[in-house]
């Protein structure tokens, strides 16, 4: 990186280490031509991806809001608060893994559709509903009759797609 004193273009690493329980590199460095030292401290970049809505503007990743729809969807069905966290952090794990910044907010909902059906079959067909707006009545009917399909061919599995 540029000297910060006076913008060299060229600056070494003197000594570099591990600090705060190893997740981030303390590095000091001196610069080539003013002969400054500077630190620099490096670590993972593990913030959330920006969700880019339909409309093409975006919002922050709210994982309140993304529990308020797993609850919703489960609501009087006999799935455990542990399994919902689960799937939550799943969730977001996946997102951070992407490496992205920004990710169609469709996606979050196309996980937690996969998270759903694999904790409860009618809190998934209740979120689907909503989620993909079914056009009419026969899609709906089509969606059910694929998950009891997909039931029957591959029990409680995580399927296939
Ligand atoms: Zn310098």
């Amino acid at each position: 990186m540029h000297c910060p004193f006076c913008n060299a273009i060229d600056t070494k690493v003197i000594d570099s280490r591990l600090v705060g329980e190893g997740n981030q590199v303390r590095r000091r460095r001196e610069c080539v031509t003013c002969e400054e030292r500077f630190t620099t401290f490096e670590s993972a970049e593990l913030l959330m991806p920006r969700l880019i809505k339909q409309n093409g503007s975006r919002e922050p990743f709210n994982e309140d809001k993304l529990r308020f729809g797993f609850l919703k969807a489960l609501e009087k069905r006999p799935v455990s608060t542990e399994l919902v966290e689960n799937s939550i952090n799943h969730i977001k794990h996946e997102l951070r893994a992407t490496g992205e910044r920004e990710v169609p907010s469709k996606l979050v909902g196309e996980k937690v559709m996969n998270e759903l059906k694999k904790l409860d079959e009618v809190a998934y067909v209740r979120f689907a509903s909503v989620y993909r707006s079914f056009k009419d009545l026969n899609e709906f009917r089509q969606e059910i009759d694929r998950i009891s399909q997909e039931g029957e061919a591959s029990g409680s599995d995580t399927g296939g797609n």
